[in-house]
């Protein structure tokens, strides 16, 4: 059976309970106290009849005792009365004129214990309670039964009196007012089912919603949103399973994220879609040499240079002691981060041993900071989540940064110039490719040894990087031979460069525990796209440049242009 049935019968089923409960209970409690009632009324008609019976006695005015006792039974409902007498009685005063009827068991057993006997009668035809009810003699009652009864004792029956007192009236009021509370309850019933069905319906329909969510989860779909529109503890409830599963999916997602920009791009959606967080920035923080970059910057805050925050000399208060800082604790709690007319929030995330991540969050108000704040735990489940993917992801990079760098010089090698190749240069980039070669290099590692050459090698590396411009790019393409491409120039100027990088080598002196010593460089320089469309065939073309110069006496750039035809098709 579906839930919301269910719980709707149990409901109703056990409200209709309470009221059999109440119905009954309140019939029983009617019938006893209309019983009760009854008995009291006839205990006061037999108390009433004696002291009349008595007093027409004392009065001398037995011949009216009739009178009197058919003028009882007209009052209060008694169908029937009878007087009766003790067999003392009879004795001393004879049958009477009014107890000329046979005397029936119930009669006679009170007549012999003394004690009251009450039935109730209840058929189709009638409807009547019937009570004898013993006269006791006593000298203490008023008058005196001994006085005139002298040949009984304290305590013996006098007589007894039968009533039969209709009950008709009591029945009829005791089922106006059950059908009166039936009435009541059905209409209680009936509104109970409704208000229950109002007010539960919301909440089985989350149930519902829930298990529908769980279920889909655990096959390892979490794109289900529980929705609901209640907005109690049960509205807490659905809003935290969809903040799981939207934390779940974000991590199935960035899991599979080509690399650490898209992560961060992702973080940046869910706390500008998510959390409605407008103006905020995420750096990522070197442990060892404290320096932080900017690794997202949301489109709001076009009011901060990234520069002036990555090479200000403060260091971030959340970066520093690893503690969230805020605005609102303290006035300027962190010089870095501090901004006129801005609240700010800055949140550390340690990622590795090597570097963490700070959110450094600006909000206008202090309301807007507090609702963030608020945020903060679901926050950080984000970004402790999204922690061992960017782990991961660092390792991958550096792994990569390393089979794409040598060691020796940590420039890149030729298997990144060859994917540089692939992806970055069309045929028509423009630029100039220099074959660089260190003139009889062999003779140093022979005179001085293979460190003295190595040192060689990496001073001309440092050269290229004093050099050159951040756009141009220096390979080691092999032992002593290197490959150096500068973008967007032709062959002369990349001869002007060619010859400063020559001049400048020479100058080193190198000196070892034996003698000082310099040496010399040979270059050859292509074009591209001037020489050849090709970027392989450019580089060939700077070889042979390079091989000339060396044919031609070494310490020498050559152009590849400036060779004769014959020389180009020998080479
Ligand atoms: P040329 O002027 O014709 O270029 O003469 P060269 O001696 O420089 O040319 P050659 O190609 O004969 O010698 C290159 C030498 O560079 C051979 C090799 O032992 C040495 N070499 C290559 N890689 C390294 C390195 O990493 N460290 C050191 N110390 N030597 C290296
Ligand atoms: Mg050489
Ligand atoms: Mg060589």
């Amino acid at each position: 059976m579906h839930i919301n049935k269910k719980v709707l019968l149990i409901v109703f089923a056990m409200l209709s309970l309470l009221c059999v409960l109440i119905i009954g209970n309140v019939f029983y409690n009617f019938v006893n106290f209309g019983k009760k009632e009854t008995i009291e009324r006839a205990n006061s008609i037999a108390e009433s009849v004696r002291d009349g019976l008595t007093a027409h006695m004392a009065l001398g005015a037995m011949d009216k005792r009739e009178l009197f006792l058919s003028n009882m039974i007209k009052h209060q409902n008694v169908k029937e009365l009878r007087v009766l007498r003790s067999k003392k009685i009879i004795d001393v005063y004879g049958e009477g004129e009014i107890v000329s009827y046979k005397y029936d068991d119930v009669e006679k057993q009170v007549l012999l214990d003394g004690k009251t006997i009450t039935q109730i009668v209840d058929n189709k035809n009638d409807s009547y309670l019937r009570v004898t009810i013993p006269y006791i003699a006593s000298k203490y009652s008023t008058p005196n039964c001994l006085a005139c009864h002298t040949n009984v004792k304290e305590g013996e029956v006098l007589g007894a009196i039968t009533l039969k007192i209709d009950i008709a009236d009591v029945k009829e009021r005791t089922f106006d007012i059950i059908f009166k509370i039936v009435l009541i309850t059905i209409v209680f019933l009936v509104f109970a089912f409704f208000i229950s069905r109002h007010f539960i319906r919301p909440y089985i329909q989350l149930f519902d919603d829930l298990e529908e969510g769980i279920s889909r989860a655990y096959k390892g779909d979490f794109s289900y949103q529980v929705k609901t529109v209640l907005s109690d503890d049960a509205a807490k409830v659905a809003n935290k399973l969809n903040d799981l599963s939207e934390i779940f999916r974000f991590k199935k997602t960035i899991e599979t994220d080509v690399d650490k920009p898209q992560i961060y791009e992702r973080i940046a959606f869910i706390l500008e879609n998510h959390f409605h967080i407008k103006e905020f920035v995420i750096f990522e923080n070197a442990t060892t040499t404290r320096k932080r970059e900017i690794v997202f910057k949301s489109a709001q805050m076009n009011y901060i240079d990234p520069n002036a925050m990555e090479k200000s000399k403060e260091t971030c208060r959340a970066f520093r002691t690893n503690n969230i800082t805020s605005s609102t604790d303290f006035h300027k709690i962190c010089k870095l981060c501090y901004r006129e007319e801005k609240e700010s929030l800055c949140l550390p995330f340690g990622i590795s041993d090597d570097y963490s991540i700070t959110l450094l969050i600006y909000t206008n108000t202090q309301e807007e900071l507090q609702r963030i704040k608020e945020l903060v735990p679901i926050i950080t489940n984000y970004f402790e989540i999204t922690e061992p993917v960017l782990q991961t992801k660092t390792l991958m990079q550096q792994l990569s940064e390393r089979s794409l760098k040598d060691p020796l010089t940590t420039l890149y090698n030729r298997r990144f110039l060859d994917e540089y190749i692939e992806k970055n240069i069309t045929p028509s980039t423009q630029l100039s490719v220099m074959m660089v070669d260190i003139d009889h290099f062999k003779l140093v590692n022979d005179t001085y040894g293979h460190d003295v050459g190595d040192r060689v090698i990496v001073e001309l590396a440092q050269l290229f990087k004093r050099v050159l411009k951040g756009s141009d790019l220096a390979v080691r393409y092999g032992g002593e031979e290197f490959v150096v491409i500068t973008f967007g120039t032709t062959a002369k100027e990349a001869l002007k460069i060619a010859n400063t990088i020559r001049k400048e080598f020479a100058k080193i002196v190198f000196s070892t525990s034996h003698e000082n010593f310099s040496k010399t460089l040979s270059i050859g320089i292509s074009s591209h796209p001037q020489d050849s469309s090709s970027i392989h065939e450019v580089i060939k073309f700077a070889d042979m440049a390079l091989y000339i110069a060396k044919e031609s006496g070494r310490d020498k750039v050559m152009l590849y242009q400036e060779f004769s035809d014959e020389e180009k098709g020998e080479k």
